[in-house]
Order: C-alpha cells, then sequence, then structure tokens
C-alpha cells in the first residue's frame, strides 16, 4: 500500500467523517465534500488570466485611473463618466489599486470591432463584469468567486539557537500566518525572550484554493504553543451574532489583555493623577497609579501574562513587582506584605498567577495595592488606557463552542497523524 493509499483509508475512515460534517456543520461556511487527500505540490497565486485573440488585460500601475484606461482604449468622456458611475452605484469601486487590480476588455470580434465587456479584477475573489448592450447600454453585475477553503495543519520546533519566525518558516507556515499568529500570542509569550530549544507548536490555518489552485491563505483557526509557563491553546471561532474571535480550549477569551483591576472588585481608593497631594509625604505629586483597598495578605494576582523583569524595595514602592507583559506594556505592584514563592526577575507568569501579597511597605498609610500600568515607559491610568478587549462567551456560545472545539480537535488529531491531509470546508 503507498502512501497515499494508507492516507486514504485513515481519512475515510466514518468516524473521521462524520467528525468532519460536524464540523463544518457548526461552522456553517459551505457544506462539506468530505476530507480529500492532499495530491501533491502546492501551487502559487499567478497569472491566471486567459487572454483570448478578442480579451486583452491591463494591470493597473501606479498613476492609472479609470479615465485614462478607458481613454487610451477609445472611450469617450460621456462614455467613461457612465462606465464610473455604474461601477460607484452597482459594485461600490470608486478608485482602482495599483499592481493590485486588473482589467479585462473583451471586444465584439476582431480588433476593430468595439469593446462590449469590461471585467475589473479587484483581487482574486471578485469580479466585476461591464456589458454593453445593443442600445449602448452598460449593465454591471459583481460576481464573488466561491472560494474552496481548506484547512491545513503544521507543526514545528524551536531548535537551539532558532528564533519561532526561522522554525515557523522550516515548517512551511507562510510568513503572513507567522505574523498573526505572533499577534495572537503577544499578550502570552515574549517571542525574544520566551522562546527555548525544544518547545513545539502547530497551526491550524485555511488555504483558498479556486479551480484547483492555491490563491491565498485565509485565518488562523487554531494555534498551540509550548510556552515557558505552560501549552496555550487558541481557537479562532463565530459566534452566533457572526462576530469572530479568539478561544482557550474552555471558551474564555484568548487574546488576552491586562485587567484594569488585578484584584476583582477591589474598591479604588486613590486615582491616578499627574498631581495630588500625598497622604504620607504632605506635598503635590504626581500619583501614577491607581490604589485598590485589600487587607494585608491577600493574594495579587498579575494583570495579564508576561515576565518578571524588577521583584525589590524601594522607599516609595515598599516590596514592589514589575511584569513586563509585551513591546509596550509593563505593569508594577506595591506595598506588598512579601512575594510570592517562586516568583524572580525572569520568571514567566500566567494572568491572574499570585505575584505577591497586599502588605503596607514603603510609603503607605494603610495596606492596599498600588498598581501602575506604563506604556511604552509613559505611566498611564490603568483604568482609562485603551486595551485589547478581552471577549469571553456567553452560557449559549460557550455551549456551542465546546462542542466545535472538540469536534476540531478530533479533525487536528488526523492531521497530526498525516501532516499531508487537509480538511475541506
Ligand atoms: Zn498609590
Amino acid at each position: 500500500m503507498d502512501a497515499m493509499e494508507k492516507a486514504k483509508n485513515i481519512i475515510l475512515s466514518r468516524k473521521v467523517v462524520r467528525a468532519v460534517l460536524w464540523l463544518a456543520g457548526v461552522l456553517a461556511i459551505v457544506a462539506v465534500v468530505g476530507v480529500l487527500v492532499f495530491s501533491g505540490g502546492r501551487t502559487d497565486s499567478g497569472d491566471t488570466d486567459l487572454v483570448s485573440d478578442n480579451t486583452t488585460v491591463v494591470q493597473v500601475a501606479a498613476g492609472d485611473t479609470l479615465s485614462k484606461i478607458l481613454a487610451d482604449k477609445g472611450f469617450s468622456g460621456a462614455d467613461i463618466n457612465k462606465i464610473a458611475d455604474i461601477l460607484k452605484t452597482k459594485a461600490n469601486i470608486t478608485g482602482l489599486r495599483a499592481d493590485k487590480d486588473k482589467i479585462e476588455f473583451t471586444r465584439d470580434g476582431g480588433p476593430d470591432t468595439p469593446i462590449t465587456k469590461i471585467t475589473l479584477l479587484p483581487g482574486p475573489w471578485r469580479r466585476v463584469e461591464l456589458t454593453c448592450d445593443d442600445g449602448g447600454v452598460w449593465n454591471c453585475n459583481a460576481i464573488d468567486i466561491e472560494r474552496d477553503t481548506r484547512l491545513v495543519y503544521r507543526q514545528g520546533e524551536i531548535l537551539d539557537g532558532d528564533s519561532f519566525y526561522l522554525a515557523g518558516m522550516r515548517a512551511d507556515i507562510p510568513a503572513g500566518i507567522l505574523a498573526d499568529v505572533y499577534d495572537l500570542l503577544a499578550f502570552e509569550m515574549d517571542f525574544e525572550r520566551d522562546v527555548r530549544a525544544g518547545q513545539k507548536f502547530s497551526v491550524v490555518f485555511e488555504e483558498n484554493y479556486s479551480n484547483n489552485k492555491k490563491i491565498d491563505n485565509g485565518s488562523v483557526i487554531a494555534v498551540s504553543f509550548d510556552a515557558l509557563r505552560g501549552n496555550v491553546k487558541m481557537y479562532r471561532y463565530r459566534k452566533s451574532d457572526k462576530i469572530v474571535g479568539y478561544y482557550d480550549p474552555d471558551g474564555n477569551g484568548a487574546i488576552k489583555s491586562l485587567k484594569r483591576t488585578p484584584i476583582n472588585n477591589a474598591k479604588v481608593t486613590s486615582s491616578f493623577s499627574t498631581r495630588r497631594k500625598h497622604p504620607v509625604l504632605g506635598f503635590t505629586r504626581a500619583h501614577k497609579g491607581v490604589d485598590f483597598r485589600a487587607s494585608t495578605g491577600t493574594p495579587i494576582p498579575a494583570a495579564g501574562a508576561g515576565r518578571v523583569v524588577a521583584r525589590g524595595f524601594n522607599r516609595g514602592h515598599g516590596n514592589f513587582v514589575k511584569i513586563r507583559h509585551n513591546k509596550t506594556f509593563e505593569t508594577l505592584y506595591a506595598h506588598m506584605s512579601k512575594f510570592a514563592k517562586n516568583v524572580n526577575v525572569g520568571t514567566a507568569v500566567r494572568q491572574g498567577q499570585t505575584i505577591g501579597y497586599v502588605g503596607s511597605t514603603g510609603l503607605s498609610t494603610g495596606p492596599h495595592l498600588h498598581y501602575e500600568v506604563i506604556k511604552d515607559g509613559k505611566h498611564v491610568n490603568p483604568l482609562t488606557v485603551k486595551l485589547p478587549a478581552i471577549d469571553n462567551l456567553d452560557a449559549t456560545n460557550k455551549k456551542k463552542f465546546l462542542e466545535y472545539r472538540k469536534t476540531l480537535d478530533k479533525a487536528i488529531e488526523e492531521l497530526v497523524k498525516n501532516p499531508k491531509l487537509f480538511i475541506q470546508m
């Protein structure tokens, strides 16, 4: 039995087909036709346009306008206006994009016959056809080209001295998909400092085909990364309101952010201000954070995943911990009575992990948490700074998500066994 036959047998086992059918039902995109065996080398997108005797193609270049291109083709000013108008009203096209859009001109017959069809190709998934009837009236028809979307699986491993980017390229993950993974995991890990040899990762993403030819990549559907603080998994999911988000295996919003209030429900006793009278020092100075009332010994959770970059004592902050979350954000927690065990400079922490306990060390009038958010090196108000939203699912969506996730996991298991297979949506 050759590899292909073997693959067919694996993937066509009834259980998997059922799982994949079910999966597509949940995704409700297009009816599933089953799981196909990947049948050869991948092809890149390119110029697919067949140019017949009667059809010529113009690639829009920098400086080109619709008027200029049409005038070059011999259209009158009146016709150009009519065509521009119909494109705007019927296809919402108001301009051309250099190096992206193409225009096909089709003549009735030989080179001296009039152009009766103009086809705009704004990207690979749309055609806008303008046809001229016998009376000289232009009609517009915008067609969305059906995508054949396949979910493919890639896995990789960080090697000694590697970066995630290099490991990802080696695993045959396209650069655009890698960039999306970076963004998805930005609050989970620091790709400059948290990458270690031996860490494994996998990505399931969409490849869009048309006529069996790969045109482009779609979205990241699932990602798994063995981060320092544990395995991180995320799944893309479309909620009943059609809004798409990424969720962890339990259905919690996976795009982590920072919690504005690290200790749940703690009352603000002093807000962020650039000028306030300091309760201990007595003179006016900025309050670069927010104070939350809490009793001594209350655990202080990390506001977001990150790496501890400072842990120590100073006269103002008392015992404090500072965490770097990503390139942009750091948080600082002050006046701790004590630090959590195993939280040292360099420790990677999860969101919600206890990093210390409330106290009144340093310049403090009583037990509270003083919390600072530092954005690009500048102190900002934790309660108002713009942060990525944490998007949690409601009960109904969560239930659906969990069913979907189990089915997707099952399909992924098959892809793990044979990475050359794909799931056809
Ligand atoms: Zn304070």
